[in-house]
């Protein structure tokens, strides 16, 4: 399957979680064993050469495209959580949103210096949860190759956010 296949299963929830937001809902894709399988080799295609030791995945919905990404690339899985989430002890980074700031947390040990890590979400809209992700990883001496998204909303320019990473995604509205 292309690209173009699996924005093909994407369906838009108009004003979902609140009015005036236009959700992009993955789970048709996430059904069909063939587009679930394109969307793992798809998203891990442009990192096979690139040494990848950590996929970071971003709560929540990065936790589903992660681990099978990780699996393709021979690397580890850890997780960026939202506050309070993690049992363990953390590192934080806030970051903020429409009304108020969030904070995600990684635990101390996910991480060690120099590993090259890869962060993974189903979605990249103003880039702030990123950006919040690969702050917190770098301050922890990890070099993030890439952040690597399903679908990207262009509009919204997020890669801006995530300075000199380089952003990859599948599907561009
Ligand atoms: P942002 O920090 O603005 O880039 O928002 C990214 C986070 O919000 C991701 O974890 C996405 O899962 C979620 N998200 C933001 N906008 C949408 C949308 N239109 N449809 C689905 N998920 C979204």
């Amino acid at each position: 399957m292309t690209s173009e296949d699996l924005r093909r299963r994407v369906r838009d929830v108009p004003d979902f979680p609140e009015p005036g937001v236009l959700f992009r809902d993955i789970t048709p894709l996430l059904g069909e064993p063939d587009a679930l399988r394109s969307a793992v080799r798809l998203l891990a295609d442009p990192f096979r050469e690139r040494s990848v030791d950590l996929v970071v995945g971003i709560e929540s919905r990065g936790f589903i495209f992660g681990p099978p990404v990780a699996l393709e690339l021979g690397a580890g899985f850890q997780i960026a959580r939202k506050l309070g989430k993690l049992p363990w002890k953390t590192h934080g980074e806030r970051y903020q949103l429409e009304y108020g700031t969030a904070q995600l947390e990684i635990h101390q040990d996910a991480v060690r210096p120099g590993q090259r890590v890869l962060v993974i979400d189903d979605v990249i809209a103003t880039g702030g949860t990123a950006a919040a992700a690969t702050r917190l990883l770098q301050r922890v001496g990890g070099v993030v190759v890439a952040a690597a998204f399903l679908i990207e909303l262009d509009a919204l320019a997020g890669r801006r956010a995530l300075g000199d990473v380089p952003v990859f995604s599948l599907i561009h509205y």
